[in-house]
């Protein structure tokens, strides 16, 4: 049997064991070709037909129809940073940008690098403890800003936005890198949504950007080819040789949500798993400190200290001996960060709740 771990990693992160084993099946002889879809054209008819499905598959879950692109971009998620404000933030415009954590505020430096990016909301003051809520934004939002743009996830901090902000007319741009197809969303409401791939979708080194079509017409046409989004819609993201394995095994990765009941069915499992582990914190009589504000509790990484660094420290090193791999936070908030995305089973959460109780009776 291969050893398999009780992964929490931030991303890199779990990827589904069904989606590993039909890539270790498929490796070597891809649908009979005797090759792997490695070492296939990105110009035949076979990894056409993946790389389309994969497009099709996307949609599908998010019930897009014609009127958005779904792009493969290499590059991760910090390239699009400045992608975004490459094709959409022109000289004599300005875009708006809430600053919920460091992906949020780093989006909004890159922006700033390129042109007249403005921060209109941050938790900067409060260690990034809650997103705005319903309402918070009403106002705020500049009707002739080129757009707005925000995190739905903060990985590091662990909280989530639980609704999508009313920006009117002005085009919405999200970051979803942590919670993409984690759970329903109106994604016809966006302007723009990306992700790289490695936290619920696949491995590193793709990136998903999600375009309503009209915004094209925005990228300059003095961009560098491959910088430019409506180049590679014009060419299918096969605009050069696209990091063809990744997108291969996102569309694995999204039929294989699309068999087990879509982002309804998905949202379901991931809102289990938070529950059970946010109720180990809560009834934990202070020993687990969340970092998130109730309302702003992330379903994807979840963020709590001990009563001290060393006690921390502990912790995540009996946990990587008891099998719970990834549980130290980054680097930069320190404490626990339990990320339990999409493949991560609700049989994990349960094995680090009960590790976390029986930590808390020897060390509490
Ligand atoms: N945005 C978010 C929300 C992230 O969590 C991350 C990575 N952890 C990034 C952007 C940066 O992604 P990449 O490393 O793919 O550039």
């Amino acid at each position: 049997m291969t050893k398999r771990i009780h992964n929490f990693s931030a991303g890199p992160a779990a990827l589904p064991l069904s989606v590993l084993e039909q890539v270790q099946r498929e490796l070597l002889d891809f649908q009979g070709t005797g090759m792997s879809i490695m070492e296939m054209s990105h110009r035949g008819k076979v990894y056409e037909a993946v790389h389309n499905e994969a497009i099709a598959d996307i949609k599908k879950l998010l019930g897009l129809g014609d009127e958005h692109a779904v792009l493969f971009m290499g590059g991760g998620g910090r390239t699009q940073f400045a992608v975004l404000a490459m094709n959409l933030l022109h000289p004599g415009t300005f875009a708006e940008y809430a600053n919920t954590g460091t992906w949020a505020e780093t989006a909004y430096k890159e922006g700033k690098k390129l042109g007249d990016a403005r921060e209109i909301w941050s938790s900067a003051k409060d260690k990034h403890t809650h997103v705005p809520q319903p309402g918070d934004l009403d106002g705020k939002i500049n009707g002739q800003a080129a757009y707005f743009h925000y995190t739905s996830n903060n990985t590091i901090y662990g909280t989530e936005w639980q609704h999508i902000p009313n920006a009117g007319k002005v085009p919405l741009v999200c970051d979803m890198s942590s919670d993409f197809l984690s759970r329903p969303v109106e994604a016809t409401r966006f302007g723009v949504i990306y992700a790289g791939a490695q936290k619920n979708v696949g491995p590193a080194g793709v990136t998903v950007v999600i375009v309503r079509k009209d915004l094209l017409a925005r990228s300059r046409p003095e961009l560098p080819d491959l910088f430019s989004w409506a180049k590679i819609e014009k060419e299918n993201s096969l605009l050069n040789t696209p990091p063809a394995f990744n997108i291969y095994v996102v569309g694995l990765v999204a039929k294989d949500l699309l068999a087990h009941g879509g982002l309804n069915a998905m949202t379901e499992h991931n809102k289990k798993k938070a529950e059970l582990l946010y109720k180990a914190i809560d009834g934990s009589s202070g020993f687990y400190r969340p970092h998130a504000k109730a309302n702003s509790r992330s379903l994807m990484n979840v963020t709590y200290r001990l009563p001290s660094e060393e006690l921390e420290e502990k912790f995540a090193s009996e946990a990587k001996k008891a099998s719970m791999e990834g549980l130290k936070g980054h680097r930069s908030v320190g404490g626990i960060r339990a990320s339990i995305y999409n493949a991560v089973s609700y049989e994990s959460v349960q094995t680090l709740v009960s590790f976390m109780e029986e930590f808390k009776k020897k060390n509490g």
